[in-house]
């Protein structure tokens, strides 16, 4: 019912001549895949030549960030509109933008809202820290997220987005989450706060990404629960063969 989908987050990696290296790799093999909804997120300053390269493929094109304004006084950020030019995706609300860069679940609604605007597909990251998971507050963050990110939408504006549910503890350590135990929070904390939100018919249409440390080695302990329905992949999309197996799993 649920069409799997697999991005990959290069985070701030690749100068345009790598970038393209690496989408030249990939593509002859990634094209295949047609069951899985494939997503290439590069840096900003690789869009444009990626965007070039993809025309005429199935594979998607994500930003890692937007701002929620349309326009103005706001030095070194883009818009909906802009990345809308190049790209259909847009991560929001990643872990390392809400660590590093001051983004709340505030932030994230209006940037949520903005790209729904310019019909950009939202892949708005959620996920407790190792203090909140130790704490026994997964559950807790979760629906503060979800609520506070997504609240106020509109049905016609939550049709569509896509969640990654990424404990923080899980990014870039190699230490993943369990596949029942992502499972069981997803269905807790995630499609019940959707269900409340929305009703149960988007809460069962919305996909929710596993993104956490995934490689070729677990993906397909991910892809095996009925309420995962892809990944969110960072350090592994850099990786060819790697990255190739996980989509490959994900078309399982
Ligand atoms: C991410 O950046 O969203 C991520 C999940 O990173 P990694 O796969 O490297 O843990």
């Amino acid at each position: 019912m649920r069409k799997p989908m697999v991005a990959g987050n290069w985070k701030m990696n690749k100068t345009v001549e790598q970038a393209r290296e690496l989408v030249a790799q990939l593509l002859p093999d990634l094209q295949a895949f047609h069951t899985v909804e494939r997503v290439i997120c590069p840096p900003f300053t690789a869009l444009l030549p990626i965007c070039a390269m993809l025309k005429g493929t199935d594979i998607g094109l994500g930003a890692q960030n937007i701002h929620w304004e349309a326009s103005g006084a706001y030095t070194g950020e883009e818009s909906a509109a802009m990345v809308k030019e190049f790209c259909q995706y847009v991560i929001i609300g990643h872990s390392e933008r809400r660590a590093y860069f001051g983004e709340t679940d505030e932030s994230v609604n209006k940037k949520v809202r903005a790209a729904c605007e310019a019909k950009l597909t939202s892949i708005v990251c959620i996920g407790e820290t190792l203090a909140e998971f130790e704490a026994g507050r997964t559950e807790d963050v979760l629906t503060r997220q979800v609520i506070a990110g997504l609240g106020e939408l509109t049905i016609e504006q939550a049709q569509g987005i896509v969640i990654a549910y990424e404990p923080v503890w899980a990014i870039g350590t190699g230490k993943a989450a369990t596949g029942t135990g992502a499972n069981e929070v997803i269905a807790k904390a995630i499609r019940s706060n959707l269900v409340k939100l929305f009703g149960n018919s988007i809460s069962q249409q919305t996909r929710v990404l596993y993104g956490g440390s995934v490689t070729a080695e677990n993906a397909a302990e991910f892809f095996g629960q009925p309420e995962i329905d892809g990944a969110l992949v960072g350090g592994a999309s850099l990786k060819i063969p790697g990255f190739l197996e996980i989509v490959r799993a994900a078309a399982k």
